[in-house]
């Protein structure tokens, strides 16, 4: 991610988001996008875009898990 990267912001929130459709802009009623280069030092990054939390069974790493788990090695290679 490079500091020009344009992220979202919720009205009256100090965290930033990566992806717009995160689940943590759901409920906000405007959202604005910056660019991350100008954000204030106080904001921090949203933990479901950064990958910290894992959200049930939507989530795409654990899609991507669940499906691996499925993958005979044998069949792989
Ligand atoms: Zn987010």
């Amino acid at each position: 991610m490079s500091d020009d990267d344009t992220v979202y912001v919720a009205a009256g929130s100090t965290r930033y988001h990566d992806y717009r459709e995160c689940q943590g802009l759901s409920h906000a009623r405007e959202v604005y996008e910056r660019p991350h280069s100008s954000l204030p030092e106080d904001f921090t990054r949203c933990k479901l875009c950064s990958g910290a939390y894992h959200l049930g069974s939507s989530d795409r790493a654990m899609v991507t898990a669940s499906r691996l788990e499925e993958l005979d090695p044998e069949d792989v290679g």
